[in-house]
């Protein structure tokens, strides 16, 4: 009810989910969705879409052309250029969720994460995901088999400079079991909100 709405607002509502390339948080975050029913943000990238990817679903996906007009009209938060193409994050997906008080989780590169929490720092909780070992990350990253060789090359050259950025998420998880690892971050949010969120 209305009670519920009021404490929300000023409660944890943006989850920012971050982790290494290939740690596994885009699984998390679907086991996630379907656990809980959370909503996810949605990016707008200039990169190409993949086969099964959808647009309005998993991003939007724009022309550079687009972004930079976007851009030069203030509507992003936040934007990053990941491995040769442009990421970002609205204004307005952010302030939606936290004047509704709705929970909303961001995957976001490490970069995005620290930029949104710096902006909205009293309605974010950031959680960074680590793989169980390098080793596992590295035969993860080769068999997903979505990237070229040069673009293999290029996230784990970005590895070394996300790890970095560990200690100063709110939450450090390591991915060694999908349903554990859910268990986790549901207990996060559940910890650190005082909102309703609804688990099966
Ligand atoms: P992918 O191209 O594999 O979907 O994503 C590449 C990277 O871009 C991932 O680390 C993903 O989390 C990040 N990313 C996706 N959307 C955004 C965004 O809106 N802002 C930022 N900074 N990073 C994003």
């Amino acid at each position: 009810g209305s009670q519920h709405m009021k404490e929300n607002y000023s409660s944890e509502t943006v989850v920012l989910v971050t982790g290494m390339s290939g740690a596994g948080k885009t699984t998390l975050c679907r086991a996630l969705q379907q656990r809980t029913g959370i909503e996810f943000s949605i990016s707008c990238t200039t990169r190409d879409k993949r086969d099964y990817e959808v647009d309005g679903v998993d991003y939007h996906f724009i022309t550079d052309e687009e972004f930079r007009s976007r851009m030069s009209n203030d509507e992003f938060a936040e934007t990053e250029d990941v491995h040769g193409c442009m990421y970002g994050t609205l204004k307005e997906t952010i302030e939606n969720a936290i004047t509704t008080g709705e929970i909303i989780l961001f995957e976001v590169d490490v970069k995005g994460a620290m930029s949104i929490k710096s902006l909205y720092p009293k309605q974010t909780v950031s959680i960074f995901v680590l793989p169980p070992s390098m080793e596992d990350l590295r035969e993860r990253l080769i068999n997903r088999g979505t990237d070229s060789e040069e673009r293999i090359t290029k996230r784990l050259e970005r590895l070394k400079i996300e790890i970095g950025y560990k200690e100063k998420f709110d939450f450090n998880v390591i991915n060694d079991d999908v349903q554990r690892t859910t268990d986790e971050i549901i207990d996060i949010i559940h910890t650190q909100n005082k909102g309703v969120l609804h688990v099966s």
